[in-house]
């Protein structure tokens, strides 16, 4: 899978769920529409990591615990910018 002419496995965007405040209320789960989560037993976890939308982060707000964190997307943007340096030119 690419992400603007990057490989998206390359960029470590996606979130990440605190399994001790899950509830599994499934939240989540029901409101990604690209199946980044999955449910297994008392938790949500996330399945298809790089699936997730790069810089998109709609689904934390909504947990009612406050389970799902995304790694800072000014850390992220640099780091894509490094990426990109070092590509090869088309
Ligand atoms: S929305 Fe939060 S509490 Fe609910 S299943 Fe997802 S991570 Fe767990
Ligand atoms: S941030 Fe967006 S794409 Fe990623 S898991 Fe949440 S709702 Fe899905």
């Amino acid at each position: 899978m690419m992400w603007r002419n990057i490989q998206r496995e390359k960029i470590p965007w996606f979130p990440t769920i605190d399994e001790k405040k899950c509830t599994a209320c499934k939240t989540c789960f029901e409101f990604c529409p690209h199946s980044v989560y999955q449910m297994e037993g008392t938790t949500a976890k996330v399945d298809h990591p790089y699936q997730c939308v790069v810089g998109c982060s709609n689904c934390q707000s909504l947990c009612p615990q406050g389970a799902i964190s995304f790694p800072d997307i000014k850390e992220i943007k640099a780091f894509i910018t490094d990426l990109k340096r070092d590509q090869p030119r088309e």
